[in-house]
């Protein structure tokens, strides 16, 4: 158990074991928010690391890449969108949590007490599997979470494909644990369940034999994922399948799965992919006639429509055939090359950003984050084929030029700056 002090360090091993929740309590129990590491932050060389080894081991068994390059960038940008408020905010999840535990606490249990570790481990997980279900059955939540539905590979970058939104609606289920859990053990197991559910996402794994009784699995969150009609509203799971085998919810995987949404986007622009339900949910909201009916377009089913039940019709979910034909970049092979290599810059600027945020100014960051979405959203449309492609990435190409010059951006080629803020050199 830690005393009180600065943020842990996270070792090489415990970077490992944290990917698939083999934290053991007394090395992850701290007694202030402050002293717990930012696990999620330190995770992405193992991100990194195990998308790798899926390609290589995919590669190997199956002779080909576990999904497309296109898709992968998509999911890459989203993972890297969700996370720049981050940049200025502590997230609303562990914000609101802090709130109610210093106001409405009703007794603190201890926080270095091997008890209180199981119990928040069970607690979040709880919390995450009515959020999770709470996300497919209400159309405004839905619409903070189907971007992470919206790729129709299913691979390791897949689990990075997260949606900015939905931190604004899951934090409410946790709100019942902070009555009696301390937030520095909330805060451990919200990461460590976010991160649990990053190698699940593959299909190089078939089957855990008994683990499939109750974890959550490659295979079941396969059936999670799918738009096959017997996969829709299924294994909610966060960390143990247990939930949906209690509430009725679980289902094992057998025909097999497509993936995606039941209506493709057909888009790899990172904005649309994140906000586009937003849109439509306004659009029905203004052509639904009748105040309960537009209520209802909010609260009730993505699939509901008046005269329906509340999750809508089965029947009205497309059937699959699975000669499904995923959306594809129609881009040059050069042009993905030069892509590739633009995100890759990005990358690496985005985690720069992240290292030297306490030491940047807020105009920077802004600026840093502005330029983020710019590059993000171009490739987007380099990928997509847009007509404006061409302008908006040579607009992006002069904004990196401007706010080097202005010493806001730190080029790789140094003459390419004039002046670099004095902190970060
Ligand atoms: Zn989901
Ligand atoms: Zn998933």
């Amino acid at each position: 158990m830690r005393n009180a002090g600065a943020q842990q360090d996270v070792t090489v091993s415990q970077g490992v074991r944290v990917m698939f929740y083999m934290m053991k309590p007394n090395e992850t129990s701290f007694q202030t928010l402050e002293e717990v590491p930012n696990y999620v932050e330190k995770a992405t060389p193992f991100f990194i690391s195990l998308m790798l080894l899926e390609l290589i081991v995919s590669w190997i068994y199956k002779g080909k890449p576990p999904g497309r390059l296109d898709s992968a960038l998509t999911s890459i940008s989203a993972g890297v969108l969700s996370r720049l408020p981050s940049l200025f905010f502590r997230s609303i999840e562990l914000t609101s949590y802090i709130y109610i535990w210093e106001n409405y606490r009703l007794f603190t249990l201890p926080w270095d007490s091997i008890y209180t570790w199981y119990l928040t481990f069970l607690g979040v997980d709880f919390g995450y599997y009515w959020f999770h279900r709470m996300a497919h059955e209400v159309n405004i939540m839905w619409a903070g979470h189907q971007a992470h539905h919206s790729s129709e590979d299913y691979n390791l970058s897949t689990a990075l494909r997260q949606s900015v939104l939905q931190m604004y609606t899951s934090w409410i289920f946790y709100c019942p644990l902070a009555l009696f859990i301390p937030p520095s053990v909330y805060a451990v197991h919200l990461q460590f369940n976010l991160l649990y559910q990053f190698w699940i996402h593959t299909e190089i794994i078939s089957s855990l034999g008994p683990l499939e009784l109750i974890l959550n699995t490659p295979s079941h969150h396969r059936v999670h994922h799918g738009r096959n009609r017997y996969c829709i509203d299924k294994n909610y799971a966060g960390t143990l399948i247990i939930w949906d085998r209690i509430f009725g919810t679980f289902e094992a995987e057998n025909e097999k799965v497509v993936y995606g949404l039941t209506h493709p986007i057909n888009t790899f622009e990172p904005l649309k992919v994140q906000f586009h339900h937003l849109l439509y949910i306004w659009t029905t909201f203004w052509t639904t006639p009748g105040f309960f009916n537009k209520f209802s377009v909010i609260f009730k089913g993505p699939g509901w429509g008046p005269g329906k039940p509340r999750l809508g019709l089965s029947e009205e979910i497309p059937e699959v055939t699975g000669k499904e034909i995923a959306f594809s970049s129609p881009a040059s092979q050069l042009l993905k090359t030069y892509a590739i290599v633009q995100f890759a810059l990005m990358l690496a600027f985005y985690e720069e950003t992240f290292a030297y945020k306490t030491a940047l100014s807020q105009i920077t960051l802004l600026l840093r984050i502005g330029f983020i979405i710019l590059t993000l959203t171009s490739i987007g449309f380099l990928m997509d084929q847009r007509p404006e492609a061409a302008i908006m990435e040579t607009f992006r190409c002069l904004v990196f030029l401007v706010l080097c010059g202005f010493g806001h951006l730190k080029p790789f080629i140094s003459c390419l700056s004039l002046t670099f803020e004095t902190t970060v050199e």
